[in-house]
């Protein structure tokens, strides 16, 4: 096993594209490292360049000890699981999970000491083991797929969006396996998705990535509960964080959300925004339904959707219609064109400076 260092990584494809502005990162030893961001933002990129599968065009990568910036992909001691999961087809499911090990000039019997042994973890029947890979179900093809990967016992697990071509069900139910099995290996991984669920319950540590910068590094719940920037804010949390315009009132100790509405707050982070313009953050499950409050925003109803175990009630306020969800627990009885009193607490707003996108610390 070993550590994954990226130190001022940068990548710059051949047409002079920048998709890599500099990361930083050390993946621990045995830690679970997850990368999200939007479509382009250079996930791949940068999983690819861990792998070798791209050259690396500036800074410097570790595994481990080693600097591997410049090393083949096949001496860098690590296995990686594609989202189309990339069997030989005309091999065995059997000889899919041998063949990396063959190669590695392993004896018969410790090949088959291997094989079945992972086999065994990953409930992979004999029968199933003489299958070819169009044989099996698609969470079949993907357990196999983790299985050629686990037998050569890496030092490090690379895994592209693996769970994308899944359907829900066997989504989540590869979901906990991989994590059971990455914690009970404890091999470090890199895992990139962008899949909010998998995001937020699968690793140690998560990195959001924007146009190929990091916006935030950390825990999924110190992301969910202080978002570094608006970006994050957005990205992380499903639905998305509502983000409306707000005002500091003149003596810095309120957030006015319309002209009759504010949150009175006390901190001395403010008194330099007094007067001016900020975007207040407040995420769907922190919003109540407030009846006789008069400080609660007046909700116009648009969509109601049941989730069964959540409702979730779109609509808007206030003379621009600024829109806002709300997620309550349970099956609400609301309809379109209803009148709903929401109020907002203190506890639960997130503020963000409006030039720059961070956020202000109270
Ligand atoms: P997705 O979630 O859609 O897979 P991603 O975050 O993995 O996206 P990358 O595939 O890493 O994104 O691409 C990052 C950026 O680099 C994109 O803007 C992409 O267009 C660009 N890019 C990728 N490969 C090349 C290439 N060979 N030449 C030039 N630009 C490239």
């Amino acid at each position: 096993m070993a550590s994954v260092k990226l130190d001022n990584i940068q990548k710059i494809y051949p047409n002079g594209f920048k998709a890599i502005h500099g990361v930083d990162v050390d993946v621990k030893d045995g830690e679970f490292l997850v990368l999200v961001g939007p479509s382009g933002c250079g996930k791949s990129t940068l999983l690819r360049m861990i792998a070798g599968l791209e050259t690396v065009s500036g800074g410097e990568l570790k595994i481990g000890d080693k600097i591997v910036n410049d090393l083949e992909p096949s001496k860098r001691d690590i296995a990686m699981v594609f989202q189309n999961y990339a069997l030989y087809p005309h091999m065995t499911v059997y000889n899919n999970m041998a063949y990396g090990l063959k190669i590695m000039g392993l004896s018969k019997s410790e090949i088959d000491e291997r094989v079945k042994n992972v086999a065994g973890i990953l409930e992979l029947t004999d029968e199933q083991l003489t299958r070819k890979p169009r044989q099996l179900s698609g969470g079949q093809r993907q357990r196999v797929a983790m299985g050629r990967a686990i037998v050569r016992k890496p030092s490090v697990f690379l895994f592209d969006e693996p769970l994308s071509n899944l359907d829900a069900k066997l989504r989540v139910q590869m979901r906990v396996e991989i994590k059971r099995l990455q914690a009970s290996l404890g091999i470090t991984s890199v895992y990139v998705t962008h899949d909010q669920v998998e995001a937020m319950t699968l690793g140690h540590r998560l990195m959001v990535l924007n146009e190929g910068v990091v916006e935030q590094l950390g825990t999924p719940i110190e992301l969910y509960e202080r978002p570094a920037s608006l970006f994050v804010a957005e990205f992380i949390g499903s639905p998305s964080m509502n983000i409306m315009d707000a005002k500091i009132g003149a003596e810095g100790s309120s957030v006015d959300i319309t002209k009759d509405i504010s949150i009175a707050i006390t901190s001395d982070k403010l008194s330099s925004y007094a007067g001016k313009g900020v975007k207040l953050g407040v995420r769907p499950e922190h919003l109540e339904f407030a009846e006789g409050d008069e400080n609660a925003l007046p909700l116009t109803v648009t969509l109601v959707e049941h989730l069964g175990a959540d409702t979730l009630v779109h609509g808007h306020f206030g003379d621009d219609k600024t829109d806002m969800t709300v997620r309550r627990s349970g099956i609400l009885k609301a309809v379109p064109g209803d009148q709903l009193p929401i109020s907002i607490t203190r506890n639960h707003i997130h503020l963000f400076d409006t030039n720059t996108s961070r956020r202000i610390d109270l």
